[in-house]
């Protein structure tokens, strides 16, 4: 019986401790090594000044309006006219051109006219306030009020600090005497937070048409995050390499009609929600690439046990995407996401609806594109009694959507040129690669750039983000200052 119990025994305590000893070796090699980087030199900057400057932008309402025609053109010129008094070192170094008369594209030509330009963007225009929130504003969303360790107002984190941030990082540097070896744009469009169609994009095609292709590209994006991982205790710099598609959707069904004491087993309304519950029920396959390059990123800072689990992918994959798909923003950053946002059908409660409609909004993840979730869509719907076509058009040419735009490699040596300007500037934090699920202005330039970078260089909380797009928006002085020191050393480093 012993002999019996030792042959099953023996063998399986040896592949215990080999399976276990496997699992600690891969979880021991799962953080992405951190590179050994001298600490930065800060650049002397004056924060409250660039509080006080910035504050003068937020002064200065370019309100982006849906309706073109009631754009506040002036109040444009107005925001040139504040950066050529601010910044007069780099209106007279740099050139200046106007695209589409309120974008602003400046180049700064470097020595060498061999090395790939490099191009640093933000954007000129923000969104509206709402008349119903204005009561809830501690300071008045258009004063650009300095007050309590902050600048308070509609645009100091979305994305003016990213103007003034950088055109005060010129001037310090002109100062100084620096000239870049890579020639640097500076890109500030007018009409991102309406899809940047009139601004970023073209400022692209005025590069393009030049024959300019860009080695990198850094927008606003995701930023310096505290409590952003459960079980992190620093913060994580989030450098987004990507960005997601969008696409939506117009499901529609037609039915005879008549009196609804009468009815088919399923209606045009019946029809459309059996659609969506299949939707629902169906989501796209999961891709763990983003997920699991930020954990690894995170490394030795992530708790013990989910370094374990995201290293031993092949045993715990399933568990792992059971709680990654629960939380929205974790599951948005796994897989291409669908919501039905817009439903409408029949006229009154006793009537059968001749028509029924809904709406989905797709956000694409990279790596599939507009035609792959629209095939998606029709094959998981897979009924000929429910019409599906792009929203306002019959094909996918001429939508409003766009593809995602495609990850910047991890080991392009611009992404690991901002990598370690980010780590020097933000020493107390992890820095990792993410995914950027909202849509900015960087996606246009993917057709000139293998390299664009989403990064605004500012460290907040979950709270602070809340009050992008809301009410109290604010910037602290510290972080005016942080911003500045950032972009000083960004193109010390990444253009010198
Ligand atoms: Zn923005």
């Amino acid at each position: 019986m012993n002999q019996v119990l030792s042959y099953i025994l023996i063998p399986l305590v040896v592949l215990v401790l080999f399976l276990g000893a496997f699992i600690l070796l891969r979880t021991a090699r799962f953080p992405r090594p951190v590179p050994n980087i001298p600490p930065l030199e800060r650049a002397e900057v004056d924060g409250e000044k660039v509080a006080q400057h910035l504050g003068e932008a937020i002064r200065i309402r370019t309100i982006s309006n849906m309706d073109l025609a009631n754009n506040n053109g002036g109040a444009f010129f107005e925001l040139h006219r504040l950066l050529e008094r601010l910044y007069p070192k780099t209106h007279a170094a740099l050139h200046k051109e106007v695209v589409n008369e309120y974008s602003l594209l400046y180049s700064w030509v470097g020595r060498d006219p061999e090395l790939e330009p490099i191009l640093l963007a933000s954007h000129q225009d923000v969104v509206p306030v709402e008349e119903s929130s204005l009561n809830d504003w501690i300071y008045p969303p258009f004063e650009g009020r300095v007050a309590d360790g902050f600048v308070w107002g509609r645009g100091s984190m979305d994305i003016k600090c990213g103007v003034i941030g950088i055109m005060e990082a010129v001037e310090h540097l002109l100062e100084a005497g620096f000239q870049p070896e890579r020639t640097v744009y500076l890109a500030f469009g007018h009409d991102e937070e309406l899809g940047g169609k009139n601004g970023a994009s073209a400022i692209v095609q005025l590069l393009k048409s030049r024959g300019v292709t860009l080695a990198s590209v850094l927008d606003e994006g995701t930023a310096v995050m505290e409590n952003m991982l459960p079980g992190v205790k620093v913060p994580v710099a989030l450098i987004s390499t990507g960005e997601k598609g969008y696409l939506s959707l117009e499901l529609s069904s037609e039915s005879a009609g008549g009196h609804s004491a009468m009815p088919p087993s399923h209606t045009a309304v019946g029809k459309i929600a059996q659609a969506i519950n299949r939707l629902e029920a169906n989501p796209f396959p999961p891709h763990k690439r983003f997920i699991v390059d930020l954990f690894r990123s995170v490394g030795s800072d992530l708790p013990f046990g989910m370094q374990l689990i995201f290293a031993n992918m092949w045993l715990f994959g399933g568990v792992a995407l059971k709680k990654l798909e629960a939380a929205p923003a974790t599951n948005a950053t796994l897989r291409t996401t669908l919501a039905a946002t817009m439903i409408e059908g029949g006229i009154k409660d006793n009537i059968l609806p001749r028509k029924a409609r809904a709406v989905v909004n797709c956000r694409i993840l990279p790596g599939e594109d507009l035609r792959s979730t629209y095939e998606h869509v029709m094959e998981t719907v897979n009924n000929g009694e429910v019409s599906i076509k792009p929203l306002g058009s019959d094909t996918l040419e001429g939508i409003s959507g766009w593809d995602p735009s495609p990850a910047a490699d991890l080991n392009n040596p611009m992404y690991l040129c901002a990598e370690r300007v980010v780590r020097q500037t933000f020493p107390q934090a992890a820095v990792a690669p993410f995914l950027m699920l909202g849509a900015t202005d960087s996606r246009h330039y993917a057709h000139i750039c293998p390299c664009v970078l989403r990064f605004a260089p500012y460290q907040v909380t979950a709270d602070d983000i809340s009050r992008v797009h809301g009410v109290n928006e604010r910037l602290s002085i510290e972080n005016c200052e942080t911003m500045v020191v950032f972009y000083i050393a960004y193109l010390r480093e990444c253009a010198g």
